[in-house]
């Protein structure tokens, strides 16, 4: 096979040239397929690259692959100091090559580049192989004695890898969702099978070039492209495969649950969809509540899942919020190519994104809410002025469906009680904002809400070292921190007679 089928070679708008695989990622080969998909620039709406993409039938290669790799010779055999420096290869090639990857990912994303690509996503990246590659010779288990269980016994626990791991990420993130789930995973001695979005395949590839100079052992990691249905499908049914941990939409999450459940009953971890809440009182600093509105809901162009985009206002400050709000979003909202100067709004995803955002507008207009900002710019590309909706209530859709994209909803509230349950009363309970300077209230508030995630006096942070993820239909179970290595190990319990007698 000519290597030219295999990889193309691409130039971004900031001058970096790529040498961009195309295939799947297997075995530690690049495989070619009967299928590709093309993925799209969203600046432009012009096709980057096609990639070749997996059927059912690769999928089975990938798991026969990683199955292997697991086994014999073992990846979760081999010491974790090893496991650990294989990490820690990866993450200096990270930070070697973060500028390449920042540049596809702008490209294939829409996400401004400076900021939020190579300063945000790429150290985060970076970072979250470190961290794992420090975890992976810590991982042990506990020793139960004779005082907790009578002289006659003890026990220990054995924590395993669980097996091969199906990983299913979206578009937003594209390759830090992916660090954020390999790392733990090869750090507690899983092997993996990686799905892009079909969206923005192009950094998963990148990564999967990394991992073959980074020497890891054939199979260990498998990267392919493909479609949802077929490929995602396939990955979440497979009776080979013992973990699914997927990311997106709380529709695909339930379906990924479903075919778990049918075909072996594996084991299953889902970050989905939310609506957040933001939470303003009286009391707070003003303008940092401004500031971090600001950045809580239109950061990565509202196409953040923790994004804060149900904002409720105390009815004493509500009318100053807003007009400051607009004024803020118009003043620092620079909608452009996410490779200019300043862009703090790229392009959104892709076309179907653009629609999905367009009706919500709509339907916001009709719903009675008051349209104050925001306009949808005419192609080529996918750009849209942030839009802010006031005067909300609680059942328009726009306050309760997640939009994923740069809307936000604006309500007033008069009491605390009356904001935790109208703020609650959600399917949804992913991640939540307050402001205020009364401590005492902001931690009760906070303790109160139904969120996997609670910022008070700031917004959307996150922390390798800190548990990520949510609750109610928001997901289940816990990304980065050392609430990760849980979700990737199985703690097997041995117990030991000591009554020699019998
Ligand atoms: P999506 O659910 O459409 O797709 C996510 C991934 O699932 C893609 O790789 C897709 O190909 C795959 N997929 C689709 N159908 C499948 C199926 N039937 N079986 C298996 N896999 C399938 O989501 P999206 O549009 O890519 O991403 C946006 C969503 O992701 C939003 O709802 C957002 O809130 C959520 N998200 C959540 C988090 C979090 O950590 N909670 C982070 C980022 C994004």
């Amino acid at each position: 096979m000519s290597k030219s089928d295999l990889f193309t070679t691409i130039t971004t708008p900031n001058g970096k040239t790529i040498e961009q695989p195309l295939g799947l990622f297997i075995n530690n080969e690049w495989v070619k397929t009967e299928s590709k998909l093309e993925t799209v620039n969203p600046s432009t709406g012009e096709v980057i690259a096609s990639v070749y993409s997996a059927s059912p039938d690769d999928i089975d290669k990938a798991v026969v692959a990683a199955n292997a790799a697991f086994k014999d010779p073992s990846w979760s055999e081999i010491s974790g100091s090893e496991r650990g420096d294989y990490l820690y290869k990866i993450y200096q090639l990270i930070e070697r090559d973060r500028e390449l990857i920042a540049s596809i990912e702008s490209l294939d994303n829409g996400k401004p580049y400076e900021t939020e690509c190579l300063e945000g996503d790429m150290g985060e990246a970076a970072e979250v192989f470190k961290y794992y590659a420090g975890w992976a010779d810590k991982i042990t288990g506990q020793y139960i004695g004779t005082q907790v269980l009578g002289k006659n016994k003890i026990a220990f626990t054995d924590p395993n890898p669980i097996g091969t791991v199906a990983q299913i990420v979206p578009w937003n993130y594209p390759f830090v969702m992916l660090c954020w789930k390999i790392a733990p995973a090869l750090a507690t001695g899983n092997t993996v099978i990686l799905k892009s979005s079909e969206i923005t395949p192009l950094s998963a590839l990148y990564f999967a070039k990394l991992v073959q100079e980074a020497g890891l052992p054939k199979g260990v990691v498998n990267i392919v492209s493909g479609y949802g249905k077929d490929a995602g499908a396939r990955l979440a049914s497979h009776p080979k495969i013992d973990k699914v941990a997927f990311t997106g939409s709380t529709f695909t999450g339930g379906k990924i649950m479903a075919s778990a459940a049918s075909s072996n009953l594996k084991n299953v971890t889902l970050e989905c969809g939310g609506k957040s809440p933001y939470i303003v009182f009286d009391d707070c600093d003003f303008d940092a509540a401004i500031e971090w509105g600001f950045t809580g809901i239109f950061y990565n162009k509202g196409e953040v899942c923790t994004s804060t985009s149900r904002f409720f206002i105390q009815d004493t400050i509500y009318d100053k919020f807003v007009e400051a709000f607009v004024k803020f979003t118009e003043e620092n909202s620079k909608v452009s190519s996410p490779f200019e100067k300043g862009c703090t709004i790229g392009p959104l995803v892709s076309n179907l994104q653009y629609e999905k955002v367009k009706k919500y507008v709509e339907l916001g207009k009709k719903d009675g809410a008051k349209l104050l900002t925001g306009e949808f710019i005419d192609g080529p590309g996918y750009f849209a002025k942030p839009f802010v909706f006031a005067d909300c209530t609680d059942d328009m859709t726009i306050m309760k469906e997640e939009i994923f994209g740069p809307v936000v909803a604006i309500t007033k509230f008069k009491t605390t009680e009356e904001v935790i349950e109208r703020a609650n009363s959600s399917d949804y309970g992913l991640a939540a904002a307050l402001f205020s300077s009364n401590i005492t209230k902001a931690t009760h508030v906070a303790r109160k809400l139904q969120a996997g995630m609670v910022w008070i006096n700031s917004n959307g942070d996150s922390d390798i070292h800190v548990p990520f993820g949510g609750v109610k239909m928001s997901g289940i179970g816990r990304e980065l921190g050392s609430y990760a290595l849980d979700m990737y190990t199985d703690h097997k319990a041995i117990h030991i007679n000591l009554g020699l007698d019998h």
